[in-house]
C-alpha cells in the first residue's frame, strides 16, 4: 500500500497546510545554501535545514559595529528606551535577552531601572559588564526562577535566532509581572524589502535566523504564549534604511553584505579596489532613496522591522 508523504508541520501553529518552499538563500559568511519554507496559515518562515550548532556561523564581529556606526546605534537604542519608559510610565526590573554591549540596559538604568542582561556565551555576557558595568549572565531565561519578577523584558532581534521561539515567549510570560511588557523586534517577512529583494534581502541572515516572522505569525506566537499585543509598529531608523541600501547593493551583484562587513571593522573589506569604490558611490546615491522608501513603508505598514509591545494581563 502506498504511504502518504509526511507534510512538515509549522512549528508555531502546526497548521495542516504544512510548509511551502519560498526561496533558496546563500549564507554570506560560509557560502552555503539554505532553503526558506513558509507556513500557509500563520505566515511563519522557517530556515531549512536547522543546524544544531551554529557557533561556527557567527563571526567574532557579528553585530559588533565600530566608529560612527556604533555611536549612532547606541544613541538610537538609548532613545528607544527613553520612549519605552515614557509609554510604560513606571520603573522596575528590566531583562534584556541578547543584551550585546548593554546599550539598552545602560540607558534604562540611567532612568532608574534595575537591569539584568542575558547573552549567548560567557564572552558576550562579559562584554556588557566591561563596556557599561551592566550585570549580565550567559545562557537563557532558565537561569532565572520561573516566577513573575520582571516589569519589562526586551527581545530585540533575538526571537528569530532561537530554536523554539514559542517556548521562549512562554518563558518570558512566566517571568513577567502582571501588567509587565515584552518588547519584541524582528525582521518582517511581509515587508516591501523582503518582497522586492527576495533572496538578496539583507535581513534574512540565514542560517543564523532560524525563523522569519510577519505581523500575523508574531501575533499568533504572542497570543499562544498568553500575551496581549498592545502595539505593533514599523519605525526603525537603525535597521530599515540600511536594509534598503545593503539589499540593493546585494541585488546589483556586489559581494554579499560587503558594506556591513566593512562597518563591523573587517579590514579585508576596507582595502580599496575599483569595485569597492564603485560600491561606495552607488551606496552614496542610494542613501536618500533608502530613507524615503523606509518612511513610505512604515506609513504603509510594510516596514522591514516589526516592533511589538505585548503585555501580561493583570488577572
Ligand atoms: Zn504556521
Amino acid at each position: 500500500m502506498a504511504q502518504t508523504p509526511v507534510v512538515p508541520r509549522c512549528p508555531l501553529c502546526a497548521g495542516a497546510k504544512g510548509l511551502a518552499h519560498l526561496d533558496e538563500v546563500r549564507d554570506h559568511i560560509t557560502g552555503q545554501q539554505f532553503a526558506i519554507t513558509r507556513c500557509g496559515i500563520c505566515g511563519l518562515g522557517v530556515t531549512k535545514p536547522q543546524l544544531d550548532d551554529l557557533t561556527s556561523y557567527y563571526p567574532p564581529a557579528y553585530r559588533k559595529y565600530t566608529g560612527l556606526t556604533r555611536a549612532c546605534l547606541r544613541w538610537l537604542y538609548g532613545r528607544r528606551m527613553r520612549s519605552v519608559t515614557k509609554r510604560m510610565n513606571r520603573l522596575g526590573i528590566a531583562l534584556d535577552m541578547g543584551c550585546g554591549d548593554g546599550w539598552m540596559l545602560d540607558a534604562l538604568r540611567r532612568q532608574g531601572w534595575s537591569v539584568l542582561g542575558i547573552e549567548r556565551t560567557p564572552q558576550s555576557a562579559r562584554a556588557a559588564w566591561v563596556e557599561h558595568g551592566v550585570p549580565a549572565i550567559a545562557g537563557g531565561l532558565e537561569a532565572i526562577q520561573a516566577r513573575p519578577c520582571a516589569d519589562l523584558i526586551i527581545m530585540f532581534h533575538v526571537l528569530e535566532h532561537l530554536p523554539d521561539p514559542l517556548e521562549a515567549l512562554c518563558q518570558c510570560a512566566a517571568r513577567l509581572k502582571p501588567g509587565g511588557w515584552l518588547l519584541v523586534s524582528v525582521p518582517n517577512l511581509e515587508s516591501w524589502q523582503a518582497r522586492w529583494f527576495g533572496r538578496h534581502w539583507f535581513h534574512l541572515d540565514v542560517p543564523r535566523h532560524l525563523f522569519h516572522f510577519s505581523p500575523s505569525s508574531v501575533k499568533h506566537a504572542l497570543a499562544s504564549a498568553g500575551l496581549e499585543v498592545r502595539c505593533l509598529r514599523f519605525t526603525s531608523w537603525e535597521h530599515d534604511p540600511y536594509g534598503w541600501l545593503q539589499s540593493a547593493l546585494n541585488q546589483l551583484g556586489f559581494p554579499q553584505n560587503q558594506l556591513t562587513k566593512r562597518l563591523m571593522g573587517d579590514h579585508g573589506a576596507a582595502r580599496l579596489t575599483p569595485q569597492r569604490v564603485a560600491m561606495g558611490l552607488v551606496a552614496a546615491l542610494f542613501i536618500v532613496p533608502s530613507v524615503v522608501l523606509s518612511v513610505a513603508s512604515w506609513m504603509a505598514g510594510r516596514g522591514a522591522i516589526l516592533e511589538v509591545v505585548a503585555a501580561k494581563s493583570h488577572t
